[in-house]
């Protein structure tokens, strides 16, 4: 039965995992050429390039969270879709322990991680007949961090900055720009937006993801909403959100609308937001053999453009080199908007940790430390382990620990992305410490920053969840909350939301 169809689907998720498609390389090479040289932005945009190109020459996790494995199939008439879905769940649990998925399921009671990222509701599939002789797989992988930043209206509503939106096309493009103004760094801008327009809250959601599988260079085939993809494209870009919420020129790379009908009712619009590393692909598969006939999205027979030069980072001379365990002087001297290159022992802690820590006492000397929020991909070799992808998860979710935390073990920094709220730049300023962001998905490019793993504490949370102890050398990131109170997230939201204004004032 399919004797290809096993190692079609490892592929499939491997490639899409570590390279980036063509569609979504083309948009990222004009996002870097559109910041100017020097600028956070570009900066933030020379690491990702290169992340990107170490990714698919390493076939490395282009970021350390590969997502919830979303596949959409068409079968043939007759197709045992049964078989298909075990064959689909034994790669998937394959990829995992290659290292090509990060084990990303996890009871929501208990909190364990099955390891294998099998579980009820993982990996998702769904299945649709067709009348063709051949079997098509889609495939997208959407980290946590984008899928928190999805978002559904109830329209007609009121919109911060934006005033109402009704049930017309109008209050679809302010729901829209609300989406993209309020994701700000925590989606790992600049991002995709796939939109449905009706339907129940249920499908609307759906809808909306499965617009991201069309290429970001296509035309709706209704003109209608092919005017508003296009509307939206030509002023989204002037809110100033920026890569990774950095401020800049680009916010958003791409905008899929679709439209359900409804219940007279309802009125929803849902959004599913996709970050900067929009891993999609696809391949048709013989209907008798299961192995692949061709790819979607990607032509293998054209060379791959390599985004940039691996010139490694490209530093202005104004970078701060920083070595753990932190001097109090040195890190309330910092500011925010310097660049810092960070070397020496990092801790990471995410979700579970800073729940752990909220009552427990640390497992190690935090005095002068460094908490990374990262749940990295780690690998045994022998009996070491390794890093293979490292970038950072997003910082709000710790927000409701990370003051006390901060406070009560003389944290000196916390490196994350999207920035953090009130308490912790409190914390920050009482303590004397620092918010760093790092650029995120830039899994590879920082997975080659960690000279070795040391140790690791609480390794019961599981491998994204534990304390993993790290030799950092040369690692860069960005103050955007310094020990003065001053917050490059609040800046950047404030400044978008004014321009959030001058946008509603146009109309369609
Ligand atoms: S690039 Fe950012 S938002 Fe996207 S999966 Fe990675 S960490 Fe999550």
């Amino acid at each position: 039965m399919l004797p290809g169809f096993h190692d079609s689907i490892l592929s499939l998720i491997i490639k899409t995992s570590t390279d980036l498609p063509p569609d979504v390389r083309a948009a990222m090479r004009v996002a870097t050429g559109e910041e100017p040289e020097g600028s956070r932005a570009a900066q933030a945009l020379t690491i990702i390039a290169q992340n990107i190109d170490q990714a698919a020459d390493a076939e490395g996790a282009i970021c350390q969270d590969t997502g919830m494995p979303t596949f959409e199939l068409k079968t043939p008439i007759g197709a045992n879709q049964i078989w298909m879905k075990q064959q689909i769940k034994n790669a998937v649990a394959e990829a995992t322990k290659r290292g090509k998925l990060r084990p990303n399921s996890v009871d929501s009671l208990t909190g364990d991680n099955s390891g294998n990222n099998l579980g009820p509701g993982t990996p998702i599939i769904h299945f649709e007949q067709w009348d063709q002789d051949e079997i098509e797989v889609k495939l997208i992988l959407k980290g946590g961090g984008c899928e928190n930043m999805n978002a559904q209206y109830s329209v007609p509503t009121e919109l911060p900055h934006l005033g109402r939106a009704d049930r017309n096309l109008e209050g679809v493009r302010k729901c829209i720009l609300h989406a993209v103004w309020q994701a700000q760094g925590k989606g790992c801008a600049p991002g995709a937006v796939g939109v449905c327009i009706g339907g129940d809250r249920t499908s609307g959601y759906v809808h909306a993801k499965e617009q991201l599988f069309r290429t970001l260079d296509d035309v709706n085939s209704d003109p209608r909403l092919a005017d508003l993809e296009a509307e939206i494209m030509r002023t989204v870009n002037t809110l100033g959100v920026g890569t990774m919420g950095f401020g800049g020129r680009v916010s958003l790379i791409g905008c899929k609308i679709g439209a359900l009908n409804r219940l007279p009712a309802s009125f929803f619009v849902s959004v599913a937001y996709d970050c900067w590393a929009f891993r999609r692909l696809g391949v048709v598969l013989d209907a008798q053999e299961g192995t692949i006939t061709r790819w979607l999205y990607r032509d293998p027979a054209v060379p791959t453009v390599p985004m940039m030069d691996q010139a490694g980072f490209r530093r202005t001379g104004r970078e701060v080199a920083l070595t753990t365990p932190l001097d109090e002087a040195a890190v309330r001297s910092l500011k925010v908007g310097d660049v810092v290159m960070l070397s020496g022992r990092v801790y990471t802690g995410r979700d579970a940790v800073h729940h752990h820590l909220s009552s427990h006492v640390p497992p190690v000397d935090l005095r002068g430390g460094v908490i990374y929020h990262c749940g990295p991909v780690v690998m045994k070799d022998g009996d070491e382990w390794r890093v293979t992808a490292a970038g950072p998860t997003t910082s709000i979710r710790e927000e409701p620990y990370q003051g006390d935390i901060i406070r009560k073990y003389g944290v000196r920094a916390v490196m994350g992305k999207g920035g953090m709220g009130a308490r912790t730049l409190a914390a920050l300023k009482d303590a004397g410490a620092v918010y760093l962001n790092a650029v995120g998905g830039a899994a590879q490019f920082y997975a080659r920053c960690i000279d070795r793993v040391e140790d690791v504490s609480l390794m019961e949370f599981g491998t994204p969840e534990a304390m993993w102890h790290l030799q950092l050398r040369d690692f860069p990131a960005i103050v955007t909350m310094d020990a003065h109170g001053n917050s490059l997230h609040q800046e950047v939201e404030a400044e978008s939301g004014e321009r959030l204004e001058t946008l509603a004032g146009t109309t369609l």
